[in-house]
């Protein structure tokens, strides 16, 4: 989509008023209380909170479908990745932090599943290349945010921490799925 053009409008000159300033900073400062208070008010009654103050981690959000956090694995019901090693996510991904070790396993339900699935959240900058490349559904972008580390080595998420039941990704594959049929607006109008 084409970004949106904000026309500033500037005074040539500034009036008597503007030129003192002062009327300015009060109108900011009334502007800038009457907010508060406002929003005082809405905590304080829990009545007519029009201002977004989200009083974490107490109040959560529902983040929206297309929202991307931790990337992670899809796994079938039968606990298996949906995976097959392909590794188009570790060459997608423009900083390298995805490793993976294909091979087989004994009663893996593809020729090739993922030995090893390495993904380094120290470097991950969260773009969605590695699940744009995916071509099994089996990577998808999560909600999961909440992860932190004293050191980059905790930031360092095997196999089995990525694998997250498909059934709870639903609405992200939905998302997803829905994209697949989107048509392409024509580039330059023509
Ligand atoms: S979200 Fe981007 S940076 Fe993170 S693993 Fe995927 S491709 Fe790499
Ligand atoms: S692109 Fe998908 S199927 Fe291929 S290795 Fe990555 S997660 Fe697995």
């Amino acid at each position: 989509m084409p970004g949106q053009v904000i026309k500033v409008e500037r005074a040539a000159k500034l009036g008597f008023l503007e030129r003192l300033y002062l009327p300015m900073i009060a109108k900011a400062l009334w502007v800038t209380s009457r907010h508060f208070f406002r929003n005082l008010r809405g905590f304080v009654t829990g009545r007519n909170r029009t201002d977004f103050v989200v009083q974490y981690p107490e109040e959560r959000v529902d983040y929206p479908d297309a929202f991307r956090g931790i990337p992670v694995l899809v796994q079938l019901e039968d606990g298996q990745p949906k995976c097959v090693a392909c590794g188009l996510c570790e060459f997608a991904c423009p900083t390298n932090c995805i490793r993976i070790v294909s091979g087989e396993l004994e009663g893996a339900r593809s020729e090739r599943t993922p030995q090893v699935f390495e993904l380094d959240l120290s470097r991950c900058m969260f773009c969605g290349l590695c699940e744009e490349a995916c071509p099994e559904e089996a990577l998808v972008m999560s909600r999961e945010v909440e992860f932190a580390s004293y050191d980059r080595e905790g930031l360092r998420f095997e196999k089995e921490q990525l694998l997250v039941p498909e059934k709870l990704l639903e609405r992200r594959l939905t998302f997803l799925r829905a994209g697949y049929d989107r048509e392409c607006e024509p580039k330059g109008g023509a």
